[in-house]
């Protein structure tokens, strides 16, 4: 991608000659910025990577020195105000691959860089605020033999450990137990010194260290088949507790083995502090960085940089982690691949886990993407030839897999949403000093509306697609065609009035299992009751106890426990995402049903999984219950390639949001004019919209979209370069627009 330095092609004469600075500047331009030295500077300072304070329209603001060059197009250029610190953040490889972000998702470069930094360097301090005393020998020291200090035995042994491996960093000396007592003893002899050096990471905290297991032949075959000494991309498809994490921790280990760096991509919900003991406690040694945003501000900055400056081995973090400097990468591996928290959702919308592969390609590595459950994407990549494809099908340690039962609950005497058997089963299990996981299905799918007597479900007269329900318009509205109709007070077909939409309410459901069970602990795991991930840690602590209780939850609960007690698993309504207008719900639906039951029957225990339904026929339910999720995912598929959908096509929205909805919907009016007039509508490049956001109001903004289908990345890319450089200069000032390429929620 090529920056442009001013607007609209008015050429002005260079002026300027010497030393100038062409800086990314975290505003929603797409363009860089050139700025002259800061006053008084020596401009042999300056290098690329560097961050520096900048005037820009009145305010102060953190910039990235990106390029040095000789001259400018502009007449007058301002001095940058001063040089932040002399550290080079971003070395060339991250410059390399952040510019291919902004090119790639349409993003000002500056935002770019800004959504790469923790929010203390975004924020300008001083990336010199956290670097760390380093313990090295002096010329005296150097010179002294091995068998020095036999009486100090303390101050012998940490002279020989700065002999044998160089020097030592403050905060590793205290793990490693070397007091300071020693240290002043060796400083008074002349043999050692202080000197101010790059970051390490926070120490982790003390655990037992744990040798691996004897990999199983499919865990072995697998590692095997990974390819590390170049690029290679590998599609990890390993059912639940098959021991997908101890072949991470397998290559992991070889990419410590050679001095290289480890990056281990995780969902939001999944870096818990039991991941992280697990990590450290098999890399007793070895410095880890954790990237996540339940860190304090200055722990996570320090982590950062310690990974910038090669310092960390291992360094394991959320979405964001991928944009770290890492000047040593070994190898990228990305666990969970398939979940949506990998996806950024508002300003630069980028998928770490589409980015791994980018990554791992600059950097001629492997990368490694592992799910019980891959998203339809990699799946489609593996299939294709693109990845390579290792399956994993046994459970690991000797659990079997769990039985699976459907529970048709249409017509039947529920109890708040429980059909009388399940009750049954979850009181004898709990008898048996068992424990219980009962999923409740709170994900925001469009709702649709359905009969709750003879299941009539709201469909198009023109798409084969459900309406979805407008509340607030009391509107049913075709996201396809955009029909519309108004909503009805009771059923056309058996004229009950009993309709309501589909994934309704749940805090009833949820007392009656207090109430029925009150002998028994009832955990309820949702964000209400987990701000933090250590709060979801001591919430899940009696259940890991063991003790018989009853667990229940949102997805929070779907993965990353492991709960060897957990032998009965309940989903209370698996319908929630057959009939969504979005087209990717019966995937998400597949994903969760199959990860939610995947944690029954993890230990010795055998596993029994109950799932409710009202449409126990409905063919996906049918394929992903008898056949499992790697049928049901190819024959969505199958489906996808029929509509022409992503993966087998490309797919970005242009949204817009603004209080006064004739706005955005005008704007986005215009934009498509605009895009059609240069890439008009064909049966390889489709426009759909404006239409509204499936969750329509946020925040007291009204939410519209335009999609656009293209069989090739290629089309869209050109296209949606023109109409940022167009939105750039018409949009209004209270309307807030993005591009969001390879979307993947239409809410
Ligand atoms: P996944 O990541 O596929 O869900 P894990 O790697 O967490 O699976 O493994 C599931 C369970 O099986 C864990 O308790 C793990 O310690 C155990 N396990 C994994 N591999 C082995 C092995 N080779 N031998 C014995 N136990 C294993
Ligand atoms: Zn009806
Ligand atoms: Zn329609």
């Amino acid at each position: 991608m090529t920056f442009k330095i001013f607007d609209g092609g008015r050429v002005q004469q260079a002026v300027p000659q010497g030393v100038i600075l062409r800086l990314a500047v975290p505003v929603p331009l797409r363009r860089l910025f050139d700025y002259l030295p800061p006053e008084g500077l020596d401009p042999q300072l300056l290098a690329p990577g560097q961050r520096l304070w900048v005037p820009f329209a009145g305010r102060r603001l953190v910039a990235v020195l990106v390029e040095i060059v000789q001259e400018s197009p502009l007449a007058e250029l301002k001095p940058a105000q001063e040089l932040i610190d002399r550290t080079v953040l971003f070395d060339e490889g991250s410059r390399s691959f952040l510019s291919w972000i902004a090119g790639y998702y349409q993003a000002p470069l500056g935002e770019v860089y800004a959504a790469a930094m923790p929010a203390a360097l975004r924020k300008g301090k001083s990336a010199h605020h956290w670097a760390e005393q380093w313990l090295q020998l002096t010329t005296d020291g150097k010179g002294l033999p091995d068998s020095a200090l036999a009486r100090a035995p303390r101050q012998q042994a940490l002279l020989q450990l700065l002999l044998r491996e160089g020097r030592q960093s403050r905060t590793c000396l205290k793990t490693r137990k070397h007091g300071s007592a020693t240290v002043r003893a060796l400083q008074e002899r002349g043999l050692v010194e202080w000197v101010a050096g790059p970051t390490v990471p926070p120490p982790m905290p003390e655990v037992e260290p744990s040798p691996a297991p004897q990999l199983n032949s499919e865990q072995q075959l697998a590692l095997d088949a990974v390819n590390c000494s170049s690029f290679s991309a590998t599609l990890l498809e390993g059912t639940t507790g098959s021991g997908k994490t101890e072949v991470y921790l397998r290559l992991v280990e070889g990419v410590l083995a050679a001095g290289r760096q480890a990056l281990l991509l995780v969902p939001e919900i999944g870096l818990t502090p039991q991941t992280l003991r697990r990590i450290a406690a098999r890399f007793p040694g070895h410095s880890i960085a954790a990237l996540h945003s339940g860190l304090a501000e200055g722990e996570r900055a320090r982590s950062w940089l310690a990974a910038a400056a090669g310092q960390a081995d291992i360094v394991i973090g959320t979405r964001s982690a991928i944009m770290t400097p890492l000047p040593r990468l070994g190898a990228v591996l990305v666990d969970e691949e398939h979940d949506a928290s990998f996806k950024q959702q508002d300003g630069v919308r980028y998928s770490a886990r589409d980015l791994a592969l980018v990554l791992a390609r600059k950097a001629d590595v492997p990368v490694l993407l592992g799910s019980a459950t891959p998203a339809l994407e990699t799946l489609h990549n593996a299939l294709s030839g693109r990845y390579q494809h290792l399956r994993m099908r046994r459970r690991a340690g000797g659990a079997r897999a769990p039985q699976i039962h459907l529970v048709p609950t249409l017509g039947e005497p529920l109890e708040e949403g429980f059909a009388p058997q399940v009750l049954r089963h979850i009181g004898d299990t709990l008898a048996r000093g068992e424990q219980v996981l009962v999923f409740i299905n709170r994900r925001g799918f469009a709702p649709a509306l359905i009969c709750d007597e003879c299941a009539w479900i709201a469909d198009c007269p023109h798409c084969s697609s459900k309406l979805t329900l407008h509340r607030r318009q009391r509107q049913l509205r075709c996201h396809h065609c955009d029909y519309r109709r108004p909503l009805m007070d009771s059923c056309p077909q058996c004229h009950s009035r009993s309709i309501s939409a589909l994934g309704g309410g749940t805090e009833r459901s949820e007392e009656l299992l207090a109430r029925r069970f009150a002998g028994y602990p009832v955990i309820r795991v949702d964000r209400d009751t987990t701000a933090s991930k250590q709060a979801l840690d001591q919430l899940l602590a009696p259940a890991r106890n063991g003790e018989p209780c009853l667990l229940l939850g949102t997805q929070m609960l779907a993965k990353g426990h492991h709960l060897p007690r957990v032998t009965l698993v309940v989903i209370q309504d698996a319908d929630g995402g057959l009939f969504s207008a979005d087209f990717r719900a019966p995937e998400r639906t597949g994903q969760l049903l199959e990860q939610v039951a995947g944690r029954a029957g993890r230990g010795s225990l055998p596993g029994r999984v109950l799932v409710q339904s009202r449409f126990p026929e409905h063919p996906l339910l049918q394929t992903l219950l008898e056949k499992g999720y790697s049928t049901f995912a190819r024959q969505l598929l199958r489906e996808r390639a029929a509509a022409q959908l992503p993966p087998m096509s490309a797919m970005a929205l242009v949204r817009a949001e603004c209080e006064e909805p004739s706005w955005a919907e005008g704007f986005l009016r215009d934009a498509r004019l605009f895009m059609q007039s240069l890439a008009p509508p064909s049966a390889d490049l489709r426009y759909l919209g404006p239409v509204p956001a499936l969750l329509e109001r946020k925040s007291g903004r009204f939410r519209f979209y335009i999609q656009i289908t293209a069989g090739q990345r290629s089309q869209l890319q050109p296209l949606l370069a023109r109409l940022c450089q167009w939105a750039e200069g018409s949009s209004n000032r209270r309307l807030r627009w993005a591009v969001d390429m390879d979307a993947q929620e239409l809410a």
